[in-house]
């Protein structure tokens, strides 16, 4: 499929399930709200933010992923296909349940990391929305992004686990995460620790001091309960959404270059503030590279592949056709021509 091609899939697919996911979650925060009267329409600046993460970014995210995978294939499995575990053999039910256990320790750990000093700046973004509702879904920074998402997907492919698991999860995790963010009072109950709710992820982006560092856990809350961040108050709903930062920028460009200023002149916040900078450029630079150099080994170890399988085919060709013409001389009527009769 070519650029043009794929990116008109994407939107595509992406706007179908936008219609989807607004005529789903517009209904059901109609009948049950945690917050009445807050809907991603009425705040429209948020909303256009919203669509360029829906949008736009995922397509350079695809881009840099994939440059992701292929330096982690090259450099870490020396090109050969990745099976540190046999995971490939198993059903591909099997393979979901152990990626979606395997991402969530995972993820709630790099979540954890990113609300810490230096990395907060970018989680920062995620946290912006004051009018929390599904649409906040994809607001991620790209650095964010790349580091958790992308990144866990690229380890369960190089542990060994299929592609095709990780196509029938998407679906999955992406109704699973719009419908924890969405403005519902559900809080599922006796299951509470069990599944993440939206009153469990509600929580977690609220600004008052109780849920703050709360609630980490992406599907299972039950990493929550057992690392101490569980915050869920019997009989009471979240509210007051946002990071904390009165200015925050609440366009796309201003909050992709957020992380890299600081209006804190202190010689502290500065010097952290250039460290984000240098780190960020090298890290890219290191991730282009290696991507690009990974990329195109694989693409000379495909092509190596089918010149050699091609090599194969001719030989086998070239001996059946010898093998042939010496029974004909041999004895015209045995030939296996003449048997196929
Ligand atoms: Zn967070
Ligand atoms: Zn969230």
């Amino acid at each position: 499929m070519d650029g043009m091609a794929w990116i008109g899939q994407f939107w595509l697919t992406t706007l179908t399930w936008l219609i989807g996911l607004a005529a789903a979650f517009g209904l059901l925060a109609r009948l049950m709200p945690c917050n009445p009267g807050m809907y991603w329409w009425k705040y429209r600046r948020g909303a256009i933010t919203d669509a360029v993460y829906w949008l736009v970014v995922p397509l350079v995210l695809r881009v840099l992923s994939t440059l992701m995978l292929a330096a982690g294939i090259v450099f870490l499995r020396g090109g050969q296909r990745p099976h540190w575990l046999p995971a490939q053999g198993w059903p591909l039910w099997q393979q979901c349940m152990a990626i979606l256990l395997l991402q969530d320790v995972l993820l709630y750990w790099i979540h954890r990391l990113f609300h810490r000093d230096g990395a907060w700046r970018f989680h920062a973004v995620h946290h912006s929305a004051t009018v929390l509702d599904w649409t906040s879904t994809a607001r991620f920074h790209p650095v964010n992004h790349l580091l958790a998402f992308s990144l866990a997907d690229v380890v369960v492919l190089l542990l060994g686990f299929g592609p095709e698991a990780l196509v029938v999860l998407a679906p999955f995790n992406l109704l699973y995460s719009a419908m924890v963010h969405a403005n519902l009072n559900w809080t599922f109950g006796p299951l509470r620790f069990l599944f993440a709710s939206p009153v469990f992820h509600r929580w977690h982006h609220t600004m008052r001091e109780e849920g703050i560092d709360k609630n980490f856990a992406a599907t299972f809350p039950i990493l929550d309960v057992v690392f101490g961040t569980f915050h869920m108050p019997r009989g009471r709903l979240p509210d007051e959404f946002g990071n904390g930062e009165a200015d925050f920028p609440e366009g796309f460009w201003g909050q992709f270059l957020h992380p890299f200023r600081s209006d804190d002149v202190s010689p502290q916040a500065r010097r952290r503030t250039r460290v984000i900078r240098v780190a960020s450029i090298l890290g890219l630079a290191g991730l282009l590279c290696g991507g690009t150099y990974g990329t195109l080994r694989l693409a000379e170890q495909d092509r190596q592949q089918t010149d050699a399988a091609q090599q194969h085919r001719h030989e086998q060709r070239a001996r059946h056709a010898s093998e042939l013409s010496q029974a004909a001389k041999a004895s015209p009527l045995e030939s296996p021509v003449f048997c196929k009769k």
